[in-house]
């Protein structure tokens, strides 16, 4: 070992390492001192370790430690000490003692870098800059833990996939365009000009030809990639834990998956899930919370008033029903005070929340000392007015918030709403908020004891179960209709099995909507985080599905002949589901942002702002795919250059 190399990491002297001659090796992440000693604070991924240097042993030493700069790269040999009473540090397994350096090596040097590494959010430099240098802001403690627990994640599923008898097989990245309702990213070849790979949207046809080849119990740790627009929660490539088993039924498809989350849950976070997780019909969630997605951590459910509204003087609730609507309503408890009659307005705060969705428009009632008032009180008499009350268990403070519109418009709007209310009226507490709450009470009592001259340690967080609300939603229709290509589409992906129930309809060619699909979700606190189906296992059913999104025998024999003659090689009985490895990893890190559980993500953009792909490429690579760029192509390349976005 040379003589810089570190015996120790920056987290792990303690008391009983006093006396001991160490080196460590880390980044300064700080450097003070008060004139007669200097203060480093030592950085590796492990932890912290105070070093410190007296003027009064030696001034040269001294010298070199006050020219130390943030996130220079040291090398530190010197004696372990207890720090002085008083001085001692709770908050890291370090504090108790501390490195006096005897030798300072510097390994680098850096200029003052583009922005601090720090962990206080009020300091934290602005995303964009963060991700140009994402190296510097992986540093950050908090990113560090996030890529640390989902390594963890990873582990975690292996070793249960490992142990319930999975294995892990890798499929191509370059491959045939595998459609997940999203756009395909294309791979032009150079071999074969004209034609096209497509990377996979998910590897479900690769794992539905490994159940065809007898491998019956698949998964993978799949990069999935998907040209759609992005989202808070949704990068281009993602990873999905991405699941395939034979000769099941739904049951056990759920019943395994209910099995990891609660080693997931257990090992990653220590905390303890209770299963079965309920199970909701789509037609159900819908009608209750207006979304397939429903958080459940809070009540705020979808009330049908259809016919106490058809009862009032209310034309345009009347003309709703009449044009074969519904009218139905939600009442955000105690929000009669928290939002004044002109945010209810038109283009008021929650009126815009369900015009977005395409509502006309959102009538409200608030329930006052008794007497209800509000845009449409004076078009219910008395006996209606005590109906509503009641349906809606109304009481005293209450706002009453009404949707008329055709039913998908109206679950649509009702269940923005219902999101928007609960945050805003605060319904629930993310545990990562009730993290933050704790953690600022307990270093107010460590504060409090320090200034007593006593000592307190202050107490974990522990997360809990009713942080996380986990069901199942099945019972999805199977089809959908795209008005804008008129035909029909896959509500899930075309490989979906119809319920055995419905597959008359489904012969038949009569109504096709009302045909429901063997789907099924995976829901956590208003998250979709996982989804799948039982599969298709028979040839004839496969090639109906093809014909009813309106594509020719032959369409479907170019697109998906391998899967059709595959089909009708001894396939079994088959069905799986894929979880969003980057939300759960969220979930359980306690962010919003799916970028903070990436190491290298995508702006919202859709570019990385550190290498800057997608870039451009020479002349002659383009010329070798048989591509050309057209002129108007180029002439937008310019207009961009220098302002990337
Ligand atoms: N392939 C599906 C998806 O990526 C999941 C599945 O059906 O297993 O959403």
């Amino acid at each position: 070992m040379a003589e810089w190399q570190r015996t120790h990491t920056c987290n792990e002297l303690r008391e009983e390492h006093v006396g001991q001659t160490v080196t460590l090796n880390g980044w300064v992440l700080t450097n003070r001192n008060n004139g007669h000693q200097a203060f480093i604070d030592l950085r590796d991924r492990y932890g912290l370790t105070q070093v410190v240097v007296h003027k009064a042993d030696s001034a040269d030493l001294y010298a070199q430690a006050e020219a130390l700069k943030n996130e220079w790269v040291l090398s530190v040999t010197g004696v372990v000490r207890k720090r002085l009473e008083g001085a001692e540090r709770a908050d890291i397994p370090t504090g108790a003692v501390e490195v006096e350096a005897q030798v300072l090596r510097v390994l680098n040097q850096c200029p003052p870098l583009p922005f601090e590494v720090s962990e206080f959010d009020n300091k934290l430099a602005n995303e964009d800059l963060r991700l140009e240098y994402r190296y510097l802001d992986l540093r950050r403690r908090s990113l560090q833990r996030t890529l640390i627990l989902r390594h963890r994640l990873c582990k975690v599923i292996r070793d249960f996939m490992d142990a319930h008898n999975f294995l892990e097989v890798e499929t191509p990245m370059l491959g045939k365009s595998t459609p997940e309702g999203a756009r395909d990213y294309l791979v032009p070849s150079r071999v074969f000009n004209g034609e096209f790979f497509a990377l996979p949207q998910s590897p479900q046809l690769y794992k539905q030809l490994l159940m065809i080849a007898g491998y019956d119990r698949y998964f993978q740790i799949a990069r999935c990639l998907r040209d759609e627009d992005l989202r808070a929660d949704r990068q281009p490539e993602f990873t999905q834990l991405d699941v395939e088993m034979s000769f099941v039924e739904r049951e056990d498809v759920l019943s395994i998956m209910e099995k990891l989350a609660v080693e997931v849950f257990d090992k990653c976070l220590g905390v303890k899930l209770q299963t079965p997780f309920p199970r909701l019909t789509y037609a159900e969630v819908m009608a209750k919370y207006g979304s397939d997605k429903p958080d459940l951590r809070y009540g705020l459910e979808i009330v049908d008033v259809t016919d106490i509204a058809n009862a009032s003087e209310a034309q345009f609730l009347k003309a709703a029903v009449a044009a074969g609507g519904v009218v139905r309503a939600i009442n955000a408890k105690g929000g009669a005070a928290k939002f004044s009659n002109t945010a209810l307005k038109p283009g008021g705060e929650l009126p815009k929340v369900a015009e977005t969705y395409k509502a006309k428009g959102l009538a409200w009632m608030k329930l006052e000392g008794g007497k209800l008032t509000g845009s449409i009180e004076k078009f219910f008499n008395d006996e209606l007015k005590a109906k509503l009350k009641e349906r809606l268990g109304a009481s005293d403070g209450d706002l009453l918030l009404f949707v008329a519109d055709s039913e998908p418009v109206v679950c649509d709007a009702l269940g923005a709403l219902r999101t928007h209310l609960a945050s805003s009226l605060k319904f629930y507490q993310n545990w990562w908020e009730e993290k933050a709450d704790h953690d600022a009470g307990e270093k107010k009592k460590a504060d409090e004891a320090k200034r007593k001259k006593q000592s307190y340690t202050p107490v974990p967080f522990q997360a809990r179960a009713e942080h996380f609300n986990f069901l199942w939603v099945f019972d999805f229709p199977m089809f959908q209709w795209n008005a804008e290509e008129n035909r029909w589409d896959a509500m899930h992906h075309p490989f979906t099995a119809p319920m055995d129930e419905d597959l008359e309809h489904f012969w038949k060619n009569e109504s096709l909507g009302n045909v429901r699909a063997k789907a099924y979700d995976m829901v956590l606190n208003g998250y979709e985080v996982g989804g799948g189906s039982i599969r298709i296992h028979r040839q004839d059913v496969q090639r109906r599905v093809f014909e009813i999104f309106g594509m020719s025998p032959a369409d479907a024999q170019g697109r998906f002949g391998f899967l059709l003659d595959a089909l009708k090689s001894g396939a079994p009985p088959h069905g799986g589901i894929a979880l969003g490895l980057d939300r759960w990893a969220m979930l359980l890190a306690g962010t919003t942002n799916i970028r903070d559980v990436i190491a290298f993500p995508k702006n919202q953009r859709a570019r990385d702002l550190m290498t800057g792909a997608p870039s451009t490429v020479d002349d002659r690579q383009v010329r070798e795919l048989g591509i050309e760029l057209t002129a108007a192509t180029r002439a937008a390349l310019q207009a961009r250059q220098g302002n990337p976005g």
